[in-house]
């Protein structure tokens, strides 16, 4: 098979105009960046309230192996299959990150025949909507430094900001800084350091707001730092939030692109997975909802983390109450998960997948926690054995939860039609009765360990006394209502990335908690966080260029 930036090369896209149209855009409801990608306009989105809305449908996986296990693959893969089958279905995903695609990680866009295009730009500059967001963090940063310097009236302690500066590239020398040296000219020298882009508590903001007001409102409630006094001081003390919504006015309108298939796809924002709530923004699903029947999209890392947060943070603040999950397997990561070291996966294995299967058990359950039912897409690779896959549809069969074999990477739309239609069964019937984990009135703590001893299995919850004295400090100060943003490793349910399988018997470690004001979430951090990747030794940036006709090599 061709590889996945060959396959996007040779797709047959129809002008984003007629994409539009499927939706029922008329010509003025859309701004055209080119021929293929549209954003859709403020006013547009803001004459749809009140329409009746679509089905949503969560993709979400096992806990993976590090290559992925194929969501966004089969998340567009689905919502051509509903297309297919009589539905109009829009895809919604987040938008790629620049800097990884320079280091090791796959594009953004699906894989195979389950892929958005253009593929290119959606994973290098695309819009322009991580610059807007890079600016408007920047902004903020730079009105910081700039009012200490001139005076610090609202006597900012300088030791105490904890508002960063970011940009979209893995650079592992920026992590740490000093800012200011060289003199009184150039303002007081602090300790500080960049995040990558999709860390930006600004992102998370722009994926949350309803519209422009409340952006602006989001923007003004984050916190930066601490007077001297120890008293918050937010991005309104500093009157930037004003500045901030300009920068951002045209990146809240959500990007319209195409799959291969020449369905809708929106695809906007692309908040962090760990720090941050991981999927693409309220506006984007909100509007792909009053335009179509069903709303297939994806939350990052496995369901303990991605479903978690997309139905604890996402569909909790936004009121979005999700119709069915397909929870995405592969053989691959089921033998992982039972086992079998990387280089090994692609050999039969069927007592390891078993003993995987513990992991998908485990995920299945939890999602019906939420009151949603669950069918299993079996993401097919060429590798995988007819033994194999019998075994994991009977591991399904046993705990009663359809599991589906889907070729969608190698055919396309037509490779889960039978998956399209056993969720159009599920979320036609009415089955969903969704309720988010814990109630808003539960303390900061509590929900901290309702998420660990419930959906991780967690036997306890380990946290210094700084951190309580954090929590109740952030009780008492009115934002114990928000829920918390786990930040953990996607590989295990524990905070160990070795622990594989259905580990029981642990602790999970907390190490640090950061208020979100704005984006509306408490962080908790359980484990080593990254907020700025470096490269690999041998980057891919080594072999990405262009070829003798201009067009991008080497992205994949
Ligand atoms: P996730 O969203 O879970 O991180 P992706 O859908 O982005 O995963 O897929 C990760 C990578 O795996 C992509 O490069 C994609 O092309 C590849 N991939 C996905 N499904 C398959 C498959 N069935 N066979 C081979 N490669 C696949
Ligand atoms: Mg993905």
């Amino acid at each position: 098979m061709s590889s996945d930036i060959e396959i996007a090369r040779a797709a047959r896209k129809r002008p984003i105009a007629e994409i539009a149209a499927k939706l029922g855009m008329g010509p003025h409801d859309f701004l055209p960046y080119g021929h293929d990608k549209a954003k859709i306009t403020h006013e547009y989105i803001a004459g749809l309230k009140g329409r009746k809305q679509g089905r949503l449908i969560l993709v979400t996986a096992i806990n993976p192996t590090p290559a992925g296990e194929g969501k966004t693959t089969t998340t567009v893969g689905l919502g051509d299959a509903l297309n297919r089958i009589g539905r109009r279905a829009t895809v919604c995903i987040r938008e790629a990150s620049l800097g990884p695609n320079f280091g090791m990680k796959g594009g953004a866009a699906g894989g195979g025949m389950a892929q958005i295009v253009p593929m290119e730009e959606m994973n290098l500059h695309f819009t322009g909507d991580f610059h807007a967001i890079t600016s408007a963090h920047n902004l903020l940063a730079a009105m910081i430094d700039n009012h200490i310097h001139w005076g610090n009236e609202l006597r900012i302690d300088p030791r105490r900001v904890t508002w960063r500066r970011v940009m979209d590239m893995n650079d592992r020398a920026l992590r740490q800084t000093t800012l200011g040296l060289g003199g009184p000219a150039n303002g007081h020298p602090r300790e500080s350091g960049f995040d990558i882009t999709v860390a930006s508590e600004v992102m998370a903001i722009l994926c949350l707001a309803d519209d422009l007001a409340d952006l602006q409102d989001r923007l003004g409630r984050i916190v930066i730092g601490q007077t001297f006094d120890k008293e918050p001081v937010t991005a309104r003390d500093l009157g930037a939030d004003g500045a901030m919504t300009v920068l951002l006015r045209d990146a809240l309108q959500p990007n319209l692109v195409q799959t291969l298939e020449n369905n809708p796809a929106l695809v906007h924002g692309g908040p962090f997975a760990n720090i941050a709530h991981g999927c693409n923004s309220v506006v984007a699903t909100r509007t792909a909802l009053a335009l179509s029947d069903y709303v297939v999209t994806e939350a990052g890392f496995g369901a303990d983390l991605g479903a978690e947060k997309f139905l604890d943070i996402k569909c909790r603040l936004a009121g979005l109450s999700p119709a069915a999950v397909v929870l995405v397997a592969t053989v691959r990561a089921l033998k992982m998960n039972g086992g079998v070291k990387r280089g090994d996966l692609g050999a039969e294995n069927v007592t390891a997948l078993k003993d995987g299967c513990a992991n998908l058990g485990r995920h299945i359950e939890n999602l019906r926690g939420y009151g949603l039912p669950v069918v299993v897409a079996i993401n097919h690779f060429t590798s995988d054995t007819l033994d194999e896959i019998a075994a994991v549809q009977e591991f399904c069969a046993a705990h009663d939860v359809q599991a589906v074999l889907c070729r969608h990477w190698a055919e396309g739309g037509k490779g889960a039609e039978e998956l399209a239609r056993i969720v159009a069964r599920l979320a036609e019937t009415g089955e969903a009765a969704f309720a988010p984990l814990y109630p808003d009135a539960m303390s900061l703590w509590q929900k901290i360990e309702a998420v660990c001893k419930k959906i991780y299995r967690a036997d306890h919850v380990e946290a210094p006394p700084a951190i309580h004295e954090k929590l109740a400090e952030w009780q008492a100060a009115g934002y114990g209502h928000m829920p918390v943003c786990m930040a953990k490793t996607q590989y295990s349910f524990s905070s160990d990335p070795t622990a594989l399988g259905a580990p029981t018997g642990f602790t999970i470690p907390l190490r640090e908690v950061r208020l979100s004001a704005g984006a509306g979430f408490v962080v908790a951090i359980c484990g080593e966080i990254m907020t700025m990747p470096g490269l690999p030794r041998h980057p891919a940036a080594l072999r990405i260029g262009l070829d003798e006709h201009g067009r991008v090599e080497g992205l994949f």
